[in-house]
């Protein structure tokens, strides 16, 4: 007991939590099956490094702000297979198009499933070691002009720097000329460095109209969208509207 009690505060000092939870366990599996020496300390070394990659998933799904979490699981792929293919999301749930630095654009009605699939996708990148950073474009804007300029500059670094942005909800209103500006420098830094993707509910040739200028409309479009992979849909069923307002309904809603 007295070396039992030892080599846990050694662990602790070497801050192995997951061999030292494991520990226990694995001495009487040991027992049991008659492991060897190497086998043993293998087993132990496997359970730190899960656990040491548990901890550093979590921490890049934290950064990356999704607010809800969705993922490819709770996704239900045949339910607007014709707008949002399930072939297409499941090759961008891959990532590949991550490490080629390939832009992503989802157009299509409110409801389908744009931001599931697009959280979903940095749900998928965030397993495989990516930097991710969710946002609405607007509140990123705000984010980006924060009262404390620190905060503004730390948000627009990390948007910057990141292996995945994700800006949902795009061209949602009109913008000013500093955020403008700001949009550019984002599309202008990352443009070939690093995949940015974004949602909207408005088709793209709509998006010109949403800047206050056309050089500076065209400047950042043509950075973040002419070569992005496009998922372009008029068609879709809401998943909202179908699904969830028949949960709702059954569930004893009398609103509608
Ligand atoms: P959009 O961004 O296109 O407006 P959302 O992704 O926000 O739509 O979807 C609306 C709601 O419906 C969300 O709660 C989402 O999780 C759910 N949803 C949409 N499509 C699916 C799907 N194919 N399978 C499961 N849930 C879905
Ligand atoms: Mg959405």
């Amino acid at each position: 007991m007295e070396m039992r009690h030892q080599l846990s505060d050694q662990l602790k000092r070497l801050k192995m939590p997951g061999l030292s939870n494991a520990l226990d366990m694995r001495l009487a599996e040991c027992r049991t099956n008659n492991l060897g020496h190497l086998e043993f300390l293998s087993l132990l070394i496997q359970d730190e490094l899960v656990n040491r990659e548990d901890n550093m998933l979590a921490k890049r799904l934290k950064a990356a702000g999704f607010g809800v979490q969705k993922s490819f699981e709770d996704f239900d792929f045949r339910f607007n297979e014709e707008a949002l293919p399930a072939t297409v999301l499941r090759d961008l749930g891959t990532c590949h198009f991550i490490e080629r630095k390939q832009n992503l654009v989802i157009g299509g009605p409110p409801g389908i499933g744009k931001t599931h699939a697009v959280k979903a996708i940095g749900h998928e990148a965030a397993r495989r070691g990516h930097q991710v950073l969710f946002r609405t474009t607007q509140r990123l804007l705000a984010e980006m002009q924060a009262d404390s300029s620190q905060r503004a500059e730390r948000i627009l670094r990390r948007a910057v720097a990141v292996d995945l942005l994700i800006l949902d909800d795009f061209a949602f209103r009109k913008l000013d000329q500093r955020e403008a500006e700001m949009l550019y420098v984002l599309a202008e830094e990352r443009l070939g460095r690093a995949s940015t993707v974004l949602t909207s509910n408005r088709p793209p040739e709509d998006w010109y109209a949403i800047f206050p200028d056309t050089v500076v409309g065209g400047a950042i479009l043509d950075r973040l969208v002419s070569s992005a992979i496009k998922i372009i849909t008029t068609k879709g069923k809401s998943y909202r509207r179908e699904v969830m307002g028949a949960e709702n309904r059954s569930l004893g809603d009398t609103t509608r």
